[in-house]
């Protein structure tokens, strides 16, 4: 379907609702009936019939409809977090004793949910480079039953062959999982290379306002329905109906949204490769990404996300540069209107003094919706700290 109809009425029946024309919040909990075979026919089919808003409410279902055709998935199911996406459709496609190959450094807490939650339940994880298929299928083993992607990560925008990966997955009989919020469905839907489950952190460009946490699980229908009935009604990490109406319209503005931080991000990219003080820039659409060409064949972009390498390395100049920005608010998270920045040093442990995990020299940027001129000017005038 094309994108102006799914995110201008896909869903949405105003006579069903006094012709408004924004759609209701529907804010309740249970539905009522006339008689007691309407409530048993609604209780017997409670993936479709409005019973409990745990399970369906109007104001969610609208949502569903448009972002499983935004990702070209069969349907959908909306999520409290990005997170309870990632657990929920995960722990739906394994049992005690399954192995897992999961690309190096996915997002923090996937990291934490398999290295720690699910380790104490006799799954074993093996974290793999998946710039090149033949390390996924090097680490496979006679249990594995799941691959974990996230092309590209949000530190390092390392990329995996979506076609090639779910290709060696189904000759092995393995659920492959995406984690695809990098990307949104308007730059890639990894379900047409194959991939059996896409995920999404809503938080980011899909709600895009900087004012809700959400998730999004697509896939086909058996999928969908299998993981409805059993971990989504189970775990209960369900979105409110106000923050779905939020995600709707945050979703009439995502493709403007969208191409317009991707631009912004385009620009301060080559800006800052060119600058005397940044020793390297990671941006999948830049020809100095290493995974340059296969970003161009499986994204139709990039994002407005990207990381830095500084030539310093002196924290406290690094600290005041920070400090320094306007534009750039030091603040975690991205996909919002407001340009962000995510310095390395923030995971500095003073204690051993050294960074836990990442370069001291790195820092992740978020271009919003402001004139890129201005974040540039921003940019340029506080690299003079260091
Ligand atoms: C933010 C994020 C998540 C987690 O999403 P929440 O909505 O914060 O739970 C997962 N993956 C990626 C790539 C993210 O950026």
């Amino acid at each position: 379907m094309e994108l102006s109809k799914i995110i201008n009425q896909l869903g949405e029946e105003h006579e069903k609702y006094f012709n408004a024309v924004a759609p209701p919040i529907v804010q309740t909990s249970n539905f009522c009936y006339k008689s007691v075979d309407d409530m048993r026919n609604a209780i017997v089919n409670e993936f479709d019939e409005p019973v409990y808003t745990r399970g369906n409410n109007p104001t969610v279902g609208i949502l569903r409809k448009k972002l499983a055709a935004l990702e070209k998935a069969g349907d959908c199911l909306v999520t409290a977090s990005g997170v309870a996406a990632i657990t929920t459709s995960v722990i739906a496609n394994l049992k005690e004793g399954d192995h897992i190959i999961c690309v190096n450094k996915p997002y923090s807490w996937t990291n934490h949910f398999f290295s720690n939650i699910l380790k104490k339940f006799g799954i074993e994880t093996t974290f793999i480079d998946g710039t090149l298929t033949a390390n996924l299928k090097a680490a496979l083993k006679p249990n594995t039953a799941l691959i974990y992607l996230e092309s590209p990560n949000s530190w390092t925008f390392e990329m995996q062959d979506l076609a090639g990966v779910s290709q060696l997955a189904k000759e092995n009989g393995i659920i492959t999982v995406i984690d695809n919020s990098y990307s949104t469905p308007l730059y890639q839907n990894p379900l047409e290379y194959g991939i059996d489950i896409v995920i999404h952190s809503a938080s980011k460009y899909l709600t895009g306002h900087s004012d809700a946490v959400a998730g999004v699980i697509c896939g086909n229908p058996d999928m969908i329905r299998k993981i409805f009935a059993n971990e989504f009604m189970t775990f209960g990490g369900i979105i409110s109906p106000f923050n779905a109406w939020l995600m709707i319209r945050g979703l009439r503005t995502l493709e403007l949204r969208l191409n317009k931080s991707s631009k912004n991000a385009h620009e301060v990219v080559d800006f800052l490769y060119s600058h005397p003080k940044i020793e390297k820039v990671i941006y999948p659409h830049h020809p100095s990404h290493p995974q340059y060409e296969l970003a161009k064949r499986q994204m139709k972009d990039s994002c407005g996300l990207f990381s830095v390498f500084l030539k310093s390395t002196d924290i406290r100049k690094i600290k005041l540069m920070s400090e320094s920005l306007e534009y750039f608010k030091l603040a975690v998270s991205w996909g919002g209107y407001e340009s962000l920045i995510f310095p390395a040093i923030t995971t500095y442990d003073p204690a051993i003094e050294k960074n836990s995990k990442l370069p001291v020299n790195m820092l992740r940027l978020y271009t919003g919706l402001e004139d890129s001129s201005e974040l540039i000017k921003d940019l340029d005038k506080s690299l003079k700290y260091l």
